[in-house]
């Protein structure tokens, strides 16, 4: 028998209707390319974004038509997404960061018919726009005082687009597996992949990032997401704060610690979002300047391992709370995230930090297991480890216009590439990336956990462990710091700081400084380059 609820299909658009009607005068502060904030009530955002639709119809795009943007965090990024998929049409976050070829790759890939571009990324496009033959046709996120010159053929300026149309529109009724939005993953090994969102998968994913033991967001929080909203829909933090009628805080292209600081502080931030390499930003200059995080609560880490030390840091200097948190492109992104369960309240602070450093448990949707080289599921006992498998409906279940790949060959499952642990408690604790791990001597050493004890060496701005060959034990570790400066340390001092935290055979047995670390396009350790330059024997 079926049950007799209406049959409301989740649609994307929904998210901003209701903040728009519930929350009309909350804000979306937003830093512009163009210098000022921009400022407006999220009532104003959905009439932008129904204006926004129409000049979608009008430059000739149809349901199903792919539209790609090339933005950062900002209000008009934050209209696209609604216009685009509200209207049936999906909406294609390109990472500007990613090598040309890679964006000229993902762009022809996709099919984007047209594409909105922040005025920072118009010489890019200009390189580019000769190889993306199925393009029709630029838009440039700016008003007609500040359109530049511009050689990218069929160029039209956003405000100028927008201001001719009318606000009235009407979202269709979707079938929620329609396609919403297209995110392609970094594709650390050949091409990069599509990961192709429903409307369903969104709304859910949305509902379930605001739940307490997740973001906890709400009504009464001011959220910055710094994490880019052309990185897997900024975490999802675009569509949860109008579900929520949270107020979103944007920061524009200025990802610098004192940008972000100064943001915080002025608007009353409670919350925010994004990778180690960030934090990293905001703690140095807090560090050289004195100042405060404000009214800032809570952060969410993720994408990388957060180091411990970045969590007592933010905790004891700062009184900011580290929600550590696992996910990736793929599970839209949210798996996991750490938060004690009650019986783990009262532990003492030594067991609770330990288990702070873990990447958390799921979230009702997400299921999980590891299962070793056969196949075989290991035991949930925080010691066996293996290949860390998840499935649930915000979960990839096939790439968009590819084969089959590897990572969906057991039905049902998608396996992350990562390496596990998970406890009784169910938390997982990520190892390694598959490709990352030392096999040492027949022994797995964790680069993660490596890198985590060199960081908390004073002396340490950044570290970063690979393998080397090893003619006895086949790979052994190599230790690869960036010092903060005026520092300076020898290998014997940085290998002396391991002891007592490791097994012996752990340790890694030679020290490369360098000046910097290279990062990948979402600001993670660039482990391929690291092995290039230093991977040999
Ligand atoms: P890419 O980095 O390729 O752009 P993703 O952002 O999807 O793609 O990266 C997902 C990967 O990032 C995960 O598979 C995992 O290896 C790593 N990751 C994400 N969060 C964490 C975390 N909290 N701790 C350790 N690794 C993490």
């Amino acid at each position: 028998m079926r049950g007799l609820m209406m049959d409301v299909p989740l649609n994307v658009s929904a998210l901003l209707d209701f903040a728009a009607k519930y929350h009309a005068d909350t804000e979306i502060v937003s830093k512009t390319v163009e210098g000022p904030l921009h400022r407006y009530g999220y009532a104003d955002a959905a009439a932008r974004a129904r204006r926004l639709a129409n000049a979608l119809v009008r430059l000739g795009l149809a349901p199903g038509d792919v539209v790609g943007t090339v933005a950062w965090n900002g209000y008009r990024h934050v209209e696209l997404y609604y216009a685009i998929s509200g209207s049936g049409m999906i909406c294609h976050t390109i990472n500007p960061r990613l090598f040309a070829e890679q964006i000229v790759y993902i762009i022809n890939h996709a099919q984007d018919r047209w594409l909105f571009v922040d005025l920072t990324f118009v010489p890019l496009l200009e390189t580019l726009a000769d190889k993306l033959p199925g393009v029709k046709g630029f838009v440039v996120m700016t008003d007609a005082a500040h359109m530049p010159r511009t050689t990218l053929p069929n160029a039209l300026c956003y405000e100028t687009l927008v201001e001719a149309e009318r606000d009235a529109f009407v979202w269709p009724v979707l079938d929620e597996n329609t396609a919403s939005s297209l995110c392609y993953s970094s594709g650390t090994t050949g091409n990069p992949r599509g990961v192709l969102y429903s409307h369903r998968s969104t709304v859910l994913h949305s509902y379930a990032v605001s739940l307490i033991d997740v973001f906890g967001l709400s009504a009464r929080e001011a959220v910055l997401p710094v994490v880019p909203m052309f990185h897997v829909n900024a975490w999802g933090l675009p569509y949860a704060a109008p579900l929520t009628g949270a107020k979103l805080v944007m920061p524009g292209p200025n990802l610098d610690g004192a940008s972000l600081q100064a943001l915080i502080y002025d608007e009353g931030v409670t919350f925010s979002a994004g990778v180690p390499t960030v934090w990293m930003g905001v703690l140095n200059h807090l560090a050289q300047s004195g100042k405060s995080l404000g009214r800032l609560e809570r952060v969410v880490i993720g994408g990388s391992a957060c180091p411990p030390s970045m969590i007592e840091t933010l905790r004891d200097r700062y009184g900011v709370k580290v929600v550590h948190a696992w996910g990736m492109t793929e599970i839209s992104p949210l798996g996991t995230a750490n938060h004690p369960k009650r019986k783990q309240v009262d532990l003492p602070p030594a067991e609770r930090d330990a288990l702070a450093a873990r990447q958390g448990r799921p979230v009702f949707g997400v299921d999980m297991k590891i299962v070793d080289g056969a196949g075989n599921e290991l035991p949930w006992d925080g010691t066996a480890f293996g290949a860390l498998k998840v499935r649930g409906p915000w979960v990839c279940g096939r790439y968009f216009n590819s084969d089959v790949v590897p990572s969906h060959q057991e039905a049902g499952w998608f396996e992350t590439g990562d390496v596990a642990t998970i406890d009784a408690d169910g938390n997982i604790q990520i190892v390694d990336r598959v490709k990352d791990v030392i096999k040492s001597g027949g022994e797995w050493i964790s680069s993660i956990e490596l890198e985590n004890i060199a960081i908390a060496h004073p002396a340490v701005r950044e570290a970063a462990v690979i393998a080397r060959p090893d003619a006895k034990w086949g790979e052994r570790p190599r230790l690869i710091v960036a010092l903060e400066k005026g520092e300076a340390v020898t290998a014997a001092d940085l290998r002396a700081f391991y002891q007592g935290k490791v097994a012996s055979w752990c340790v890694p047995d030679d020290v490369v400084v360098v000046d910097d670390l290279p990062h990948t396009a979402t600001g993670k350790l660039l482990k391929s380059e690291l092995r290039r330059l230093y991977g040999s024997a």
